[in-house]
C-alpha cells in the first residue's frame, strides 16, 4: 500500500504514485494482457487474451476453474466464458452504461485527450470505491465503540 502525503511530494514521487495507480487499476492494455496468465482460450478464439484486454477486461479469477474477468472502468465481473463469446458484445450486453464500452475504441485508437478523460473516470471510480470501503470500516468501528459505551453505562 502506498501511503504518502501527496501535497508534500515532488513531481518524481507523484509520477511514481500515478504509475502505481495506473498499474493497479489495469489502465493500460499491456497490464490487462499480463493478468491473463493461464487463460484457457487461444489466440484463435473470440475471447482470446488480446480481445479480452482490448475490450477492457483483466483476469480476476482465483484458481483453475474460475475464469472471472473484470472491466477496468465499470468494474463489471463476467465469468463462464466460451470460446465463441465476443468480449465487446458481452461487455455491452452486461454493462451497457460503461464509459469504456460505449466508446468501442481500442487503446491505440484513443486520442491523448480521450485517454486523460478516461483516466479521470477510472481514478474517480477507484477513489470512490476505496473511500466507501473506509467509510464502512469507520462506521463499523463507531458501532463497536457505541456498544462498548452502552454496555459500560448499564453497570
Ligand atoms: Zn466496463
Amino acid at each position: 500500500m502506498v501511503t504518502m502525503d501527496i501535497s508534500k511530494s515532488n513531481s518524481k514521487e507523484r509520477l511514481s504514485l500515478y504509475n502505481h495507480l495506473m498499474k493497479k487499476m489495469k489502465f493500460m492494455e499491456e497490464d490487462r494482457i499480463a493478468s491473463f496468465k493461464n487463460w484457457q482460450y487461444s489466440e484463435s478464439d473470440k475471447c482470446s487474451v488480446q480481445k479480452m484486454a482490448e475490450a477492457g477486461f483483466f483476469y480476476t479469477g482465483h484458481g483453475e476453474d474460475d475464469d472471472s474477468a473484470t472491466c477496468f472502468v465499470c468494474g463489471k465481473v463476467l465469468d463462464g466464458w466460451e470460446s465463441n463469446d465476443d468480449p465487446w458484445e458481452e461487455h455491452e450486453k452486461h454493462a451497457p452504461n460503461c464509459r469504456f464500452v460505449n466508446t468501442h475504441l481500442i487503446q491505440d485508437d484513443y486520442s491523448v485527450e480521450q485517454l486523460f478523460n478516461l483516466a479521470e473516470v477510472v481514478v474517480k471510480a477507484h477513489l470512490t470505491k476505496s473511500f466507501n470501503k473506509k467509510l464502512v470500516s469507520i462506521n463499523n468501528t463507531a458501532d463497536e465503540v457505541r456498544d462498548i459505551i452502552k454496555n459500560q453505562s448499564s453497570y
